[in-house]
């Protein structure tokens, strides 16, 4: 395929659907190609490149790309611009998604982001590239600190892929095995992030505790932690077999390591949880959170919930809530079962038995509205606190104030004049089911350069 070089004042639009996986290599698909000379495109209809980095794990999630490409198409029309289609959509689907939108250039898997740039500049004829890199040979981009702008806080990929075959699942099949970054990559891409401003790394894979790049995840908690100038940690996601008593105590022992956690239940019906093929049971979870919760008391927990699953009746749905009504998670994320292709849940539909459509939304809306309250309650109870929030810039609801998050990870729009980077006493004066407001009562400016992150080393501004 004929390759010409960029001409200048090209420029590329990525859309972004799904997870922080996603979000993560949309960055290092953006830096690769700032390095090859395109520029960033403010909106899809000034760009020459658009590259859809897409998400499979709903069905709803799949339709959504195909209606963006029949938007994208007009572009391509006017303008003569590329369009790719790149992420899990492009992996599950591979060059038959050529066949099925003639009018796409290329498909690009999540192991093969490396050859954006390529498939960006060539002409000529339309190219899949959706081959899996084996664990031996396999690189993990690495992040550019140029592409952290004002950023305070910034992903870190620790793995990629996962060895679990959860029946509902579409990951593995479009993520592949399991492979881990070592422990000196991850080491040094963070120093380089704090380097560049950056004060807060969440490092994410699609099954982090069962990282093995060198040690354990515990262990590359802790010695993440030892790098000057970061003041947080945070992780995602985790499945509830592999948490480590190990990594429990991380919480309690390492200052870094923020009090949220997400730890997907998906069920509070061990009957369900066993044909979703979770590998453990409610209790085994309740007393996961039993241990970590005598650890780390005001520990703030999220989790994910599947309702309609294959087979799930009434008495199944009653557990869902009744765990929910017990271990009172600070908030939800929760879905309708959607089957996927090359999965086992939806290879026994008929065995299981589907859940009617309109019993599967009158559950989720129970368990939503249930959450909603609980939620609103736990978001009431900071009334009145003080907290610590590490300040993010300004609000996205309200221009005149300024955005941060506490150390369990709720957003908190105030009024204040910490900047990026600070972290600020804010007093909580309201609370919605999503975010809390509040007014500042003092900021410790962020550090100069790079220095410890011990508070002694902080400036104190109070207001
Ligand atoms: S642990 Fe299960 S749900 Fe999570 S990515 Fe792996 S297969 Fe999917």
């Amino acid at each position: 395929m004929p390759i010409d070089a960029v001409p200048a004042g090209k420029r590329f639009f990525i859309h972004t659907f799904g997870c922080q996986m996603n979000e993560s290599d949309s960055s290092r698909m953006a830096e690769a190609l700032l390095r090859d000379g395109w520029a960033a495109a403010e909106a899809p209809d000034a760009a020459d490149l658009i590259v859809l980095n897409t998400c499979a794990i709903r069905e709803k999630a799949e339709a959504k790309v195909m209606s963006a490409l029949g938007r994208y198409r007009l572009v391509r029309a006017q303008r003569g611009a590329r369009l790719g289609v790149a992420g899990c959509v492009a992996q599950a689907e591979k060059a038959r998604l050529l066949e099925r939108v003639p009018y796409l250039d290329f498909v690009l898997g999540p192991d093969q982001i490396s050859e954006l740039p390529r498939l960006a500049r060539a002409t000529g004829a339309r190219e899949a590239r959706t081959d899996f890199v084996g664990s031996e040979e396999y690189v993990f981009p690495r992040a550019d600190p140029r592409g952290v702008g004002a950023q305070v806080s910034a992903f870190v990929t620790v793995m990629k892929g996962c060895d679990n075959v959860c029946s509902f699942c579409i990951v593995p099949h479009t993520r592949g095995r399991e492979v881990s970054r070592p422990v000196p990559e991850v080491e040094s891409e963070v120093a380089r992030l704090v380097a560049a401003g950056v004060r807060e790394v969440t490092l994410i894979g699609q099954n982090v505790n069962s990282y093995a790049g060198g040690c354990t995840f515990a262990e590359l908690v802790r010695r993440v932690a030892k790098v000057p100038g970061l003041q947080r940690i945070r992780f995602t996601t985790s499945h509830p077999q592999d948490l480590s008593p190990e990594l429990m105590r991380a919480f309690a022992e390492v200052p870094l390591l923020m009090p949220h956690f997400h730890l997907p239940v998906q069920s509070g019906s061990s009957a369900v949880l066993e044909r979703m093929r979770r590998r453990y049971t409610c209790d085994d979870y309740r007393a996961k959170i039993g241990s970590l919760r005598a650890l780390v008391p005001d520990l703030a927990l999220t989790s994910d919930i599947i309702v309609g699953f294959p087979g799930e009746t009434d008495q199944d749905f009653a557990a869902t809530m009744a765990l929910v009504e017990e271990l009172r998670f600070d908030n939800l994320y929760s879905f309708i079962y959607s089957p996927r292709p090359h999965t086992s849940a939806m290879r026994h539909l008929g065995e299981w038995g589907e859940v009617a459509r309109e019993v599967a939304v009158r559950r989720l809306e129970r368990l939503q509205a249930r959450q909603r309250e609980i939620s609103l309650e736990k978001n009431r109870a900071f009334v009145g606190r003080t907290v610590e929030l590490l300040v993010e810039g300004p609000s996205r609801t309200d221009a005149a104030k300024r955005m941060g998050r506490t150390r369990w990870n709720q957003v908190v729009n105030f009024e204040g004049l910490a900047p990026a980077g600070a972290l600020a006493q804010v007093r909580v004066d309201a609370a919605s089911v999503v975010a809390l407001s509040g007014v500042e009562r003092s900021h410790e400016l962020p550090p100069v350069g790079v220095e410890p992150s011990h508070p002694s080393g902080r400036r104190l501004r109070v207001l």
